[in-house]
């Protein structure tokens, strides 16, 4: 591309740059490491930059910003079994839809077959709304969803990680049209979105191939494990499945962020700011030991706190104060406040992960292999002899 925007490894995939371009020369595509990126048709771009324009990482936030608004924690009743936190989310994008709010809710589902396991979508019912809960630690676009929003009849409401609302606030900032397409933004916390390669791993590691994965469901909750041991479930074509929970290899990957997108190593934004509502998990001690999952929102809407003020005379959430959600994301806040520079040596070990699984697609191994490379990379800040001589043990062996 002429403007170098696609060359940027600060990028997340959320096709809003798509959005812009009056050439509509932009598609998003998976890279060979398993994340989605915007590819430029090079003979019809004009370079006229528009596409900088709405980017979240060239109009980015340089520092940490401490979440404004009012603060909620609790349930929402009929929408908490199958969420990923205590379903208030949902139970808001339905309240939106059923009283008119909006016409149609933005949201991610899963998605159509095994190179695709979560896309957006667009809502129009409950019953949909209820059919995407969960979250998508899976990268997802707005590429082709958002083309759709704008010929479509009525105005939407875009529920997506920080980057994501930022992207589309730059869009409404730019534009009557779509300022009044999308009025409302629906923020959640993002830690980080790893790419594909995490579910191809533990596809891998059963004896399955990225292939065979008919569909895969983050955040089950196992009754008998506490909120913060959430899990994934991966069904195959072969009518058989795998779960995998914080506890076991799907934490050991994800939480490490092994799979982590540069993107997510340097960014600050942790709340959402643009957005009329965020959600986010309650991890505070008094709630994180509870199996069912508890949310935290950050309202900076009038309209949507009344539905919020509803769970609390129903006795289902209570208002807190927002230091609260400091609290929830302290490590989450560290991390991000630290800057990329500090995450050099996180990236190192991420493209050695990626080298690993490109090396050994399919191995059922896999993961023995990763835990092996993250077990070198901490010697080597801990005792340094013993690193030298897996080093040496490794290269005669052709490791
Ligand atoms: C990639 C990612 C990282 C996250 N990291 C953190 C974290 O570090 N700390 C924390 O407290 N919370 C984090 N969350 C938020 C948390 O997982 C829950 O989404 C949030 O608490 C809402 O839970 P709920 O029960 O209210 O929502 P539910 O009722 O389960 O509804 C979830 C809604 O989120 C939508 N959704 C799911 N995945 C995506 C996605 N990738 N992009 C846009 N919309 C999506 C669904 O379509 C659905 O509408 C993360 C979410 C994602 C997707
Ligand atoms: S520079 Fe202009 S024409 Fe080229 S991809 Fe970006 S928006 Fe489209
Ligand atoms: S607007 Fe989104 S997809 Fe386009 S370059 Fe920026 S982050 Fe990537
Ligand atoms: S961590 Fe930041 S850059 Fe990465 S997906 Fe989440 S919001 Fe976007």
């Amino acid at each position: 591309m002429k403007n170098n925007i696609t060359n940027n490894s600060l990028c997340s995939g959320c096709g809003i740059c798509s959005a812009v371009c009056p050439k509509d020369c932009i598609k998003t595509e998976e890279n060979d490491i398993g994340e989605l990126r915007p590819v430029v048709n090079e003979n019809l771009c004009v370079d006229c930059g528009k596409c900088k324009t709405v980017c979240p990482f060239e109009n980015r936030m340089e520092k940490y910003i401490a979440p404004t608004g009012n603060c909620f924690i609790g349930r929402a009743p009929g929408f908490s079994e199958n969420a990923s936190s205590g379903g208030i989310a949902t139970y808001i994008l339905s309240k939106m839809l059923t009283e008119n709010t909006v016409d149609y809710i933005v949201s991610v589902k899963q998605g159509n077959g095994s190179d695709n396991l979560f896309e957006y979508c667009i809502c129009e019912t409950t019953d949909e709304l209820l059919s995407c809960q969960g979250s998508a630690y899976y990268p997802v676009t707005l590429c082709s969803i958002i083309k759709k929003v704008k010929n479509i009849e009525g105005n939407v409401a875009i529920i997506g990680v920080p980057c994501f609302v930022s992207a589309i606030n730059n869009l409404r900032k730019q534009s009557a049209f779509w300022n009044e397409k999308i009025p409302y933004l629906i923020g959640i916390v993002c830690g980080h979105t790893p790419s594909k390669l995490l579910v191809d791993v533990l596809a891998w590691k059963s004896g399955h191939k990225r292939e065979d994965i008919k569909s895969c469901k983050f955040r089950i909750k196992d009754g008998s494990r506490p909120a913060w041991d959430y899990g994934v479930r991966l069904d195959f074509s072969d009518k058989t499945h795998i779960t995998s929970f914080g506890s076991e290899d799907f934490g050991f990957l994800f939480w490490r962020k092994l799979f982590s997108q540069t993107s997510c190593n340097n960014c600050y934004d942790v709340f959402a700011d643009d957005a009329d509502i965020t959600f986010m998990d309650a991890w505070l001690d008094e709630y994180k030991e509870k199996n069912e999952g508890t949310s935290l929102v950050i309202c900076r809407n009038a309209k949507i706190e009344e539905w919020l003020q509803k769970l609390v005379d129903g006795g289902y959430a209570v208002e807190a104060d927002i230091s609260k959600a400091e609290m929830a994301q302290k490590e989450l806040i560290e991390y991000k406040k630290s800057g990329g520079e500090n995450h050099k040596s996180q990236e190192k070990l991420k493209e050695k992960i990626v080298k690993c699984c490109i090396d050994n697609k399919e191995d059922k191994n896999i993961s023995e292999k990763i835990k092996r490379i993250c077990y070198k990379e901490n010697l080597k800040s801990t005792n340094v002899f013993l690193w030298l001589l897996m080093e040496i043990k490794d290269r005669i062996c052709g490791k």
